[in-house]
């Protein structure tokens, strides 16, 4: 489905749903991305075709604490619906660790989802080790190691200690857009561990790290997780191309 009312001559452009808000800095990032990427492929003053449907993270998080996924996938499943009534092309959730409940969000719509852990993992193919950053949640599942594995990719995580380390940078600081030099060189040795381990490139698998590092602040390959969702978003709205899940979405800790 593309937008109605497109004035004569213009190719319309497919309309996304973003389900935001985990946290609103790193959706802010996404619109920020996908504006200029439809200006980088058509020109003049095209912009963007995206609905953003925002929550309130401090629900969210709480419902983390609680261990309550089932909590979490009725508010994102309830976004999504919301998106897609409001008359959206495809769906797409702009967090990684919510993605441990996307099976909740693909339930609910009939519109296609834009899978990240998808992307992710097409993108990989071919590499047999990757390091992984994330929350806790998303380093200690298997929301990812499942789904790389079956592209042939092993994922490495950080020990115990260092994974502290990341979850407590993302839900202490960058969600709230807080960017300390400290947290960036400690980040940096983490990458370092885990290029030592064996990991030749590193998923950002947070959507707010990026904030933090990018390629230019390593050694190692980084592969930062906002930036390829936000490319294939762009090839949804533009060429309607719809990544095709290969395999079912995740299931929660
Ligand atoms: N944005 C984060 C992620 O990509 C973490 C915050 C959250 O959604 O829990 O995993």
């Amino acid at each position: 489905m593309s937008e109605p009312d497109v004035p004569p001559g213009r190719t319309p452009l497919a309309r996304i749903g973003l389900i935001g808000g985990m946290s609103w800095q790193s959706s802010a990032v996404y619109y920020r991305r996908l504006n200029q990427l439809v200006a980088e492929v058509r020109g003049g003053h095209a912009s963007a075709p995206v609905t953003i449907h925002s929550v309130d993270f401090a629900d969210i998080e709480a419902l983390q604490r609680a261990g309550d996924w089932a909590g979490q996938g009725r508010i994102l499943a309830g976004a999504a619906l919301a998106l897609e009534r409001g008359g959206v092309a495809a769906v797409a959730l702009a967090t990684n660790t919510l993605h441990l409940v996307a099976g909740d969000i693909t339930a609910a719509i009939s519109v296609p989802f834009v899978d990240l852990i998808d992307v992710v993992a097409e993108a990989v193919t071919g590499m047999p080790t990757v390091g992984l950053l994330g929350t806790a949640y998303t380093m200690g599942s298997d929301l990812y190691s499942d789904r790389l594995a079956a592209v042939g990719t092993d994922v490495l995580v950080p020990d115990v200690a260092e994974r502290e380390l990341v979850h407590r940078v993302i839900y202490d600081e960058l969600v709230h857009g807080i960017v300390l030099e400290e947290s960036r060189a400690a980040y940096r040795d983490v990458l370092a561990h885990l290029a030592d381990r064996g990991a030749r490139t590193v998923i950002l698998g947070c959507t707010e790290i990026g904030l933090l590092i990018g390629p230019d602040d390593v050694d190692v390959a980084v592969l930062d997780t906002t930036e390829l969702h936000c490319r294939t978003l762009t090839d949804v709205m533009i060429n309607g191309r719809v990544p095709t899940s290969r395999i079912a979405a995740g299931v929660a800790p």
